[in-house]
Order: C-alpha cells, then sequence, then structure tokens
C-alpha cells in the first residue's frame, strides 16, 4: 500500500488503499486549526503567520474567510454550531455570533493575560477546553512576541457562568486536545519548550470526571519522528495525531497502528466531508485531504 506505513495488520480496515492523498492547494506560510462545517459543507483554517482563516469547499476551492485573524490558530464548533477561535495575537478565546459580532470568551485568568490560546474542543455539556502555551507570544512570525504573565496551561471555560478554571497546570506547553467518544478520557499533547529539544513531546491521557475534574495525566503515547501538535480521534476511539512524516494513527491502548505519510511535515487535521471519513491535513504549506475507512467522532 503505497503511502501507507503499516504497523499493525488492524490498520489495513481504517484506510483505503485506492483513496489518494489529495493536495487541495498549496503555498501557505503554515496551515493550523481545521474544523469542518458539515451544515455549510466546508473546512475553515488558519494560515496562521499570514494572519488569515481560509476557507474550503468542493465547489468553491479555497478562499480567504478572514484577514486579519488575530493571528488565529485553533478552531473548534461549540454546541450551537458557532465557530470558536483561539486567537494569538489577541490572547484571547473568541466567538463569531450568528450577526458576525464577534463575542471574547477568555482573554484573563486571575487577572492576568493569557499567553496565546492554542488549540481548542467544546464538550458535548458546552463547556470549551483550550490549551495555552506560550508559542504564539515567543515569536514574532505566529503572533507577535510578548512577556507570558500566567504559566502554561490546560483551561476549561463554561460560557453558560462565565467560570474560567485551570483543568491541568503541570505541563510544558499543552498543545492539541480531544477528548475519547464517551468523553470520560482527554488526551492532551504537550509539546515542550520549543528551543529546548529535551523538554517532554508526548501525548498524555487524562480521566474526565462528571463535574469535568481532571486526574492521570500519564504519557499516554510518544510520536516519533517530530511530535503530537494537534490530533482527532474516530469512532472507534482510535488517535489520528499529527507527526513530522505524516498523519499517525494510534489505538486507544496507545499503540502506532499505521501512517499516512505525507511530503511534509503536519501540525494539525480534522475529520470532515460525508459521513465525516475524509481526513483533512494541515501538512506545513499544503492542505490535503484522504477519504478513510473510518469516521470522525461526532463531536468535531
Ligand atoms: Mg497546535
Amino acid at each position: 500500500m503505497d503511502g501507507f506505513e503499516i504497523r499493525n495488520p488492524r490498520f489495513r480496515a481504517l484506510v483505503l488503499p485506492n483513496a489518494p492523498l489529495e493536495t487541495l492547494g498549496t503555498g501557505y506560510r503554515w496551515l493550523e486549526g481545521p474544523v469542518w462545517f458539515a451544515d455549510q459543507d466546508c473546512l475553515y483554517v488558519s494560515d496562521l503567520p499570514n494572519d488569515r482563516v481560509l476557507r474550503w469547499s468542493e465547489a468553491g476551492g479555497l478562499s480567504v474567510f478572514q484577514q486579519p485573524s488575530g493571528f488565529a490558530n485553533g478552531h473548534a464548533r461549540d454546541r450551537q454550531g458557532r465557530l470558536l477561535t483561539c486567537s494569538h495575537r489577541d490572547r484571547a478565546v473568541t466567538r463569531i455570533e450568528f450577526d458576525a459580532a464577534v463575542t471574547v470568551l477568555a482573554s484573563h485568568f486571575d487577572g492576568k493575560r493569557l499567553n496565546a490560546p492554542n488549540d481548542i474542543v467544546c464538550k458535548s455539556d458546552g463547556t470549551i477546553w483550550f490549551s495555552d502555551p506560550v508559542y504564539g507570544i515567543s515569536t514574532d512570525y505566529e503572533g507577535g512576541k510578548q512577556p507570558p504573565q500566567l504559566p502554561s496551561a490546560l483551561y476549561r471555560l463554561d460560557p453558560a457562568s462565565g467560570e474560567l478554571r485551570v483543568a491541568a497546570a503541570d505541563f510544558v506547553n499543552p498543545n492539541g486536545l480531544a477528548f475519547s467518544p464517551d468523553e470520560r478520557l482527554l488526551y492532551v499533547a504537550e509539546t515542550g519548550d520549543q528551543f529546548d529539544e529535551a523538554s517532554p513531546r508526548f501525548i498524555r491521557r487524562f480521566a474526565v470526571r462528571d463535574d469535568g475534574a481532571l486526574s492521570g495525566g500519564e504519557c499516554f503515547h510518544r510520536v516519533e519522528p517530530g511530535n503530537a501538535d494537534g490530533f482527532r480521534v474516530d469512532e472507534q476511539g482510535n488517535l489520528w495525531s499529527s507527526a513530522a512524516d505524516g498523519v499517525h494513527c494510534i489505538s486507544p491502548d496507545g499503540e502506532l497502528l499505521g501512517k499516512i505519510l505525507t511530503p511534509s511535515l503536519v501540525s494539525n487535521l480534522c475529520f470532515g466531508g460525508r459521513n465525516r471519513s475524509r481526513l483533512f491535513v494541515c501538512a506545513s504549506h499544503t492542505l490535503m485531504a484522504i477519504y478513510t475507512n473510518t469516521r470522525g467522532c461526532v463531536r468535531p
């Protein structure tokens, strides 16, 4: 099977040998934060250093949706279908309302500014979970160099009450995150200090209580080569993670099942398209897509 690396025979049932890895567009600076809008049959994706968000659809191809975008990174939809955005420049999590007004949902914790919210997910109870590493404010390339006021952390926001809570604090830069299909587990990438090769880089797994409290946080899987930036979970609970050589599929017990190989490093991805079976891949400067034989978890 060209273009795949099979580590466990179970991987064969999850991919399609006759589905090509397609290039949807190239020449972007650095793609990140893809989110699928099934009702609009389109994808939104950040072209981060270009300070813009792109829109892709099968019929319309790629166009600019938002520029400037506040150096948008991660995206998600809330339970009402509104677009949630992590903004590096504004150091905030925002929401686009149905009348196109932008609401700042979180910009400070404990009276201090957030660092640069990076990736985001909305749980079925409406709570919004996001990572807040320092990457977006440690260079001018992805939003602007500014001093951090807070340690990096994982946050849980209840938009109903406005309560912002630190969900987990013992991180050297949390990054991508995703719940298991039953939401009993939360996977969070820890991607370490970008200027220190020796700092921790692995996916951690937390148990999630009904009240949203986390426990555990042990190492679930170490992606090699590169690291797990963003990832998504399929209906069977497999993780589809970014890596330096493509997309890695990791079983719920932490085993690497196989890889979809890409010509350039992958930063993030999401399921979308018909039945959520198409994987949209941010491969550095190129937006790629491939049909799989699995389906993304209903919650994006
Ligand atoms: Mg990220």
